[in-house]
């Protein structure tokens, strides 16, 4: 019995660290650790690391991103594996459905994360204890809200940029200088930037914690579904937003559709919502999302069909059944399990039809294409042809029939495309990946699926397509499903 009861002891100070403060709400990781360390008298971070079982804690390659904690250093701390999450970005990756794959998250936060500490020294002042909030990390923040006062990024004293995590742990002491970090002054905010500073914060503040609701398995879409909804409101066309924004319309239809050929970042989302003029937390907000994870009836659909068409009539643009579809999220596709959407659908394009071979309805729509592609060669993106003809909501092979200056303009394009540039490497995996999503773009409009249309969709060239085996390989599959043509 003794014997047992030394044991546990010695467990208990081996194990748990004799200090072992609860981590503050919205504390990063990197603050945590530090004060963890520091609290129990540790010269090193290096000695906490090896506490916890022999893990180098100073090469965290990307702090506070999110990947699960090491069970040492939980066991240390005694803080459950799941907190340490909350000190991380995971929740907010998490609301947004997007992947806690670590080059994913490096491309879907890329922008957004300042690299190095930035501090309010009145927070660290006025609070007890003092920590690092995970809200610091954000670029779109220029300061604190509470305090109103600009972020410093260096030592207020001695001017030396900080690591968030130093080797020597001490919160609030400066490595180079030993200055106190919370005697900076830091500057006031601009009476300008108050507002969105505030509203900033507390977007991020509910992109932080962990959500009511376990999140639908399709998340992204769910999000997709309620910045399409809410840019029927406003009645805003994807390249008017995408315009805007000052991206390209893939950016845009990926967070409405969740398209993989062009993923959008963070900083993407939030430019977005303050185009429609809404805060994230409206965005993000549980009741709206919980409607939105019912398919729309018809009767809905039809509503948002009307509504569509008021928009575009009251702003004198053509009802072209892109721009319809374009407002109400069905872009690219036609829901044959609506009929009567359809069939409305359908009314405005036979009425169109005449309307769409007028010769000044043709020039309309080169000046479309024309500037969509000229725009992206502005700024070095390669256009994807498909995005192109869904933005117009016509199809391919019906916008090269009906107009002879559209086909050579594409075709024009496609072949500047093959010549300016050698192709870039793109690895296997990621070649796999853009023809799967081609492909399924393809077989969601019923259209055939063959290299050509694949290369409208995809950024890689007919070369690059012709020499990957795992192309070949994809292709034959479908060659073989499609005896006779489409179905
Ligand atoms: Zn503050
Ligand atoms: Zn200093």
């Amino acid at each position: 019995m003794e014997t047992g009861l030394w044991v546990e002891h010695a467990q208990a100070i081996w194990n748990v660290l004799p200090v072992h403060p609860p981590p503050q709400p919205l504390e990063s990781m990197t603050s945590y650790i530090t004060r963890l360390a520091e609290a129990n008298g540790l010269q090193s971070i290096h000695e906490l690391g090896a506490l916890a079982g022999g893990i180098r804690l100073k090469n965290l390659k990307s702090p506070d991103y999110p990947a699960p904690v090491s069970p040492g250093l939980a066991r240390l701390a005694s803080v459950p594996t799941a907190r340490w999450l909350d000190m991380t970005f995971f929740h907010l990756v998490h609301r947004f459905g997007r992947s806690m794959h670590p080059v994913a998250l490096h491309k879907f936060l890329a922008g957004s994360i300042a690299p190095a500490l930035r501090y309010c020294p009145l927070c660290l002042t006025e609070h007890t204890p003092a920590s690092y909030s995970l809200l610091w990390r954000f670029l779109v923040l220029p300061g604190c809200s509470e305090h109103a006062v600009h972020f410093l990024d260096q030592c207020g004293h001695c001017g030396s940029p900080l690591a968030l995590l130093r080797c020597i742990p001490q919160l609030t002491t400066c490595p180079t200088c030993q200055g106190d970090l919370r005697s900076g002054v830091p500057s006031p905010l601009e009476s300008s930037v108050l507002a969105p500073t505030t509203k900033y914060t507390n977007d991020l503040k509910m992109l932080l914690t962990p959500g009511p609701r376990s999140l639908a398995k399709d998340q992204a879409e769910l999000v997709g579904k309620r910045f399409q909804f809410l840019r029927l409101q406003r009645g805003l066309l994807i390249p008017e937003v995408a315009s805007l924004m000052g991206r390209e319309t893939s950016v845009v239809l990926h967070i409405d559709l969740v398209r993989k050929v062009k993923q959008a970042c963070l900083d993407d989302y939030m430019r977005y919502a303050d185009i429609l003029g809404y805060s994230l937390c409206e965005i993000f907000d549980e009741t709206a999302l919980q409607d939105l994870l019912v398919p729309a009836s018809e009767a809905q659909l039809l509503e948002q069909v009307e509504q569509a068409i008021h928009h575009l009539k009251a702003r004198g643009k053509p009802l072209l059944p892109g721009n319809i579809g374009n407002l109400i999220g069905l872009i690219g596709r036609r829901g044959p399990q609506y009929p009567r959407v359809n069939k409305l659908l359908t009314r405005n394009e036979t009425e169109r039809e005449q309307e769409l071979l007028d010769s000044k309805l043709e020039e309309e729509l080169v000046k479309l294409v024309e500037q969509t592609l000229k725009q992206g060669e502005a700024r070095g993106e390669t256009i994807v042809l498909q995005d192109v003809c869904d933005l117009v909501g016509l199809t391919y092979e019906w916008m090269v029939k009906k107009y002879p200056r559209i086909k050579a303009l594409f075709h024009a394009y496609q072949q500047n495309r093959s010549r300016r540039r050698r192709a870039p490497n793109v690895d296997e995996e990621e070649k796999g990946q853009q023809i799967q999503a081609a492909i399924n773009v393809l077989l969601s409009g019923g259209e055939p699926v063959t290299l050509k249309r694949i290369l409208h969709i995809v950024k890689l060239t007919y070369y690059q397509l012709r020499t990957s085996p795992r192309v070949k390989a994809l292709l034959a599959q479908y060659a073989e499903k499609r005896p006779g043509g489409t179905s």
